[in-house]
Parts: C-alpha cells; sequence; structure tokens
C-alpha cells in the first residue's frame, strides 16, 4: 500500500470501525484512484475522495411488526443516502439478517460509482433490514413491508431518493411497500423501480441485472474475438440475478452447470436447459423452496450441501470458461479464486455485489482474466431501474425490445467507459481500475462544481 492509501484508510477504518465490508470496498476504489489523484492534485485539494466515502445521511429506525401467531417483533431499519451529485439517490433495499450499518454502506458507495458508470443521472444510496423474509408468510412480510414503509416514507420521493430491490426484495415486497407509500402520502409516484408491471413497472427490469452481466461477458470476450457459444459456464444464486443470467447465458449459445442457495449448490453436468430454469423460477419465485429439489428432480445433477467447514467452495471447483458469481459479497474467498483459474476460466462477470475477495480479485488482474467487477458487471439492474424511472415520467410504457435493446446500448457504454478509463492511466485490461476511475471522475467533477456541499 502506498503512503497515500495508507494514510487514507487508517483514517476511514478508525472514524468507521467494524464495518469489514466498508473498509475493503473503499480500499480497491482508493488503490485504483491513485494515479487520478496524483493527475489531478485539486480532487485531493478538495477531498473529494473523502466526502464520496462519508455518506451525506444516514437513517436508523425501528420495525416492530406482528407475527402469525401475534407477537411482537422487532427489526432494524435503515437508508443510507450516500451521494447526490449527479441525481438523486438510487439504490436497493436488502432484507437479510446479516443486514448491518457497514454492508449497506459499502453497498451505498460501490452504488455511487455504478450509478455514475450507467450514464443515466442517478445518485447513490442503498437501505434494508435484518429481517429475513426466508420462512414467513405473505401476511407477515406485507406487515413488516408496511411498518419499514411507514418509517421510510417520510425521508424517500421520486427525486429525491428511490429505492429498489436487493436481495430478499423482490417483486413482492415492492408490492407492499409501494402500497404503503401510496396510502401515506396519496400519491401516485415512481417512488421505487421493480414494481409490477400493472402499476408503473418496467418489462425487462426482473431480467436486467442477469441479462445486463452476461451482455458485460458478451462485450469482454468480443475483445478477444469470442463469444460465449459452447462455453461451460459457473453460476453461483438461484435469486433474482442468478435466474436471468442463466437465461442469457442460454439465449447466448453458452452451458450453465451450477446454482446454488445459502443450503449448497447443484452441478448439473448436463446443463441447465430452458425447461430446468422454468422449474428453477417456480421453486424460487413461486413455491420458495431450496434447490437441493433440483436434484430431486434431475438425476442429472448432484447436490452438494453447504459445508462450512472447508476452506473453500467446491461450486468454483469445476472445469469451465466463464464464472457468474450471483448470489452474495465475499463468496469467492482466495483459495475459489485459485481453483476457478486452475480449472481454466478466464472470464468472471459478477452479478453480485463485491462476490470477491480482494486477493481473489488481484489474482484475476494479475492473471489478465477477462474479469468484469460487479459494479460495472451488474449495473443493468440500476440502469433498467433508471429506464423504468424514465417511463413514470413520461407516462408511458416502453416494449420489450426497446427496454432490452436500451440496457444492451447502455452495458456496452458501460465497458467502453471501463476500457477507456484503464487505457488513459496505463492499465489496459484493468475493468476493476476502469470502471472505478470512469465513474469517479463524473461524481466527482459535479462535486467541484458543486462547492463544499
Ligand atoms: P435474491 O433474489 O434474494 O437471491 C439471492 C441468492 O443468493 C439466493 O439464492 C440466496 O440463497 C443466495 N444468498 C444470499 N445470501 C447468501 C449467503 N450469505 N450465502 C449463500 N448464499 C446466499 O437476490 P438478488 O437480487 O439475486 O441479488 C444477488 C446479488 O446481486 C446480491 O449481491 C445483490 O446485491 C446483487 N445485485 C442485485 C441486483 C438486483 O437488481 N436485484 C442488482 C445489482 C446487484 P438463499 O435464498 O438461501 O438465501
Amino acid at each position: 500500500m502506498s503512503v497515500f492509501v495508507d494514510d487514507f484508510m487508517a483514517e476511514l477504518t478508525a472514524k468507521n470501525p467494524a464495518e469489514p465490508e466498508f473498509h475493503q470496498a473503499v480500499l480497491e476504489v482508493a488503490e485504483s484512484l491513485e494515479a487520478v489523484l496524483d493527475k489531478n492534485p485539486k480532487y485531493r485539494e478538495a477531498k473529494v475522495l473523502e466526502r464520496i466515502a462519508e455518506p451525506e445521511r444516514v437513517i436508523m429506525f425501528r420495525v416492530p411488526w406482528v407475527d402469525d401467531k401475534g407477537e411482537i417483533q422487532l427489526n432494524k431499519g435503515y437508508r443510507v443516502e450516500m451521494n447526490s451529485a449527479i441525481g438523486p439517490y438510487k439504490g436497493g433495499l436488502r432484507f437479510h439478517p446479516s443486514v448491518y450499518l457497514g454492508l449497506l454502506k459499502f453497498l451505498a458507495f460501490e452504488q455511487v460509482f455504478k450509478n455514475s458508470l450507467t450514464t443515466l443521472p442517478m445518485g447513490g444510496g442503498k437501505g434494508g433490514s435484518n429481517f429475513d423474509p426466508k420462512g414467513k408468510s405473505d401476511r407477515e412480510v406485507m406487515a413488516f413491508c408496511q411498518s419499514f414503509m411507514t418509517e421510510l416514507s417520510r425521508h424517500i420521493g421520486d427525486r429525491t431518493d428511490i429505492p429498489a430491490g436487493d436481495i430478499g426484495v423482490g417483486g413482492r415486497e415492492i408490492g407492499f411497500m409501494f402500497g404503503q407509500y401510496k396510502r401515506i402520502r396519496n400519491e401516485f409516484v415512481g417512488v421505487l423501480t421493480g414494481k409490477g408491471i400493472e402499476y408503473g413497472g418496467s418489462l425487462i427490469r426482473p431480467e436486467a441485472t442477469g441479462y445486463g452481466a452476461v451482455y458485460f461477458a458478451a462485450e469482454m470476450l468480443t475483445t478477444r474475438s469470442e463469444t460465449l457459444e459452447g462455453k461451460t459456464c459457473l453460476v453461483s444464486g438461484s435469486g433474482n440475478v442468478a435466474q436471468y443470467a442463466t437465461e442469457k447465458i442460454l439465449d447466448l449459445g453458452g452451458k450453465p452447470v451450477t446454482l446454488s442457495d445459502s443450503s449448497g449448490y447443484i452441478y448439473d453436468e448436463a446443463g441447465i436447459d430452458r425447461e430446468k430454469l422454468a422449474f428453477v423460477l417456480e421453486l424460487k419465485n413461486v413455491k420458495r423452496g431450496r434447490i437441493n429439489e433440483y436434484a430431486d428432480k434431475y438425476p442429472s445433477a448432484v447436490f452438494t450441501p453447504r459445508d462450512d467447514s472447508k476452506d473453500y467452495n467446491p461450486l468454483w471447483d469445476h472445469k469451465a470458461e466463464c464464472a457468474f458469481p450471483c448470489a452474495t459479497q465475499n463468496e469467492i474467498n482466495a483459495k475459489d479464486a485459485q481453483n476457478l483459474v486452475d480449472n481454466g476460466v478466464y472470464l468472471v462477470s459478477e452479478g453480485a455485489n463485491m462476490p470477491t475477495v480482494p486477493e481473489g480479485v488481484n489474482l484475476f488482474v494479475d492473471k489478465k482474466l477477462l474479469y468484469g467487477p460487479g459494479k460495472a458487471a451488474n449495473a443493468g439492474g440500476v440502469a433498467t431501474s433508471g429506464l423504468e424511472q424514465s417511463q413514470n415520467s413520461l407516462r408511458l410504457s416502453w416494449t420489450r425490445e426497446e427496454v432490452d435493446a436500451r440496457l444492451h446500448g447502455i452495458m456496452k457504454s458501460i465497458h467502453k467507459q471501463c476500457v477507456d478509463a484503464a487505457a488513459a492511466y496505463g492499465v489496459e485490461g484493468n475493468y476493476v481500475a476502469g470502471a472505478n476511475i470512469a465513474g469517479f471522475l463524473k461524481v466527482a467533477n459535479a462535486m467541484m462544481a458543486q462547492g463544499v456541499v
């Protein structure tokens, strides 16, 4: 680490103790930006990086609700409004037991750079709760969502802060929260994205993050005059992002062979085809079942239960060319990264946010993999949320083809920005540096123009 990065991180860590994911996300960016700050001392003098790493506002609140037994339950609610230099705060809500302030600060920080890369006018934010929707009845989920939105509605608005979904927050949860916002505020506005198609949602929004990660992969492959046709792909997760990444891999001729959830993973040597994927969508989105049921149904698949005593995840230890981590942060540890490289994987496109630990990121960059970091590769979701906002403002709905074409165009543009920024700073082919630099410059220039605010 350089003296600058060392000093910057020492201060950040002291001011934000016990938030390891936040420190990890900021460190990666600080390392990438050192050359930019050296070349442009005005950013250093204006303390732009220091300000970007400090949320503009953090809202924390109590979320009381009543379960099906009539007992009162309590959760914590949060919204981190990180940066509004280029547009209103925008970013998802996560409902998962692991949620705490530091996790949301990492996600909100990443979101600032990601949103900047989309070319759309969106600032960065993130929120959520330590509520676990798994195993809850629909009525319990509704009671929680209504209580959560009762407080959150005071702080958000279609020109202020526009949340969306993330882990544990899909169409059902967005619907309940939208209904409560409308009821409290008595206004029908596009204050959330990921809405149902009947009440202001956009076609392709559910597919967008997964599709986008695969479009980004295809763009990376074109730099080597290759396509996804015939390539074996490892996919983790089986939620929203994983489902539609798998669909787009199939569209582009690839062969997905794995999916997972927090209980383990399935490896289907014969490939996950469209019929099997339809089974997964029904299993996860309607029945809310577990991934081992895939192996019960399809004998070509093997289910391996999660084993936390192992120091690696066997999902990443299969022969393949491409990997699409689409579950959660730090799901690829240093050994997993080495296993991927040893097994012939030379493309990693991150559907999830920060799924690779720093040692893994360094290995991928050193080995010159086609490595698309989450803030670039998974930006298709928030970009299409931006398109949903545009349609809400216009009071129009675009066709599937139109939204998909715009999404595809945005992913190509993000890819080009990463390539160009990396080349401009002498680190050709390094998408991590490219994404951080390109994402930073737009926000930094807007902050400089707006003065010390
Ligand atoms: P989701 O629909 O809730 O699915 C999450 C998947 O990951 C589930 O299969 C879940 O398994 C698994 N998972 C979650 N936490 C895990 C853990 N600690 N260990 C093992 N498996 C875990 O969420 P999603 O929207 O697909 O989001 C997945 C990732 O993409 C997240 O990193 C998210 O931040 C990122 N992302 C999402 C969007 C979006 O538009 N949705 C946009 C950009 C980035 P269980 O069901 O067993 O928990």
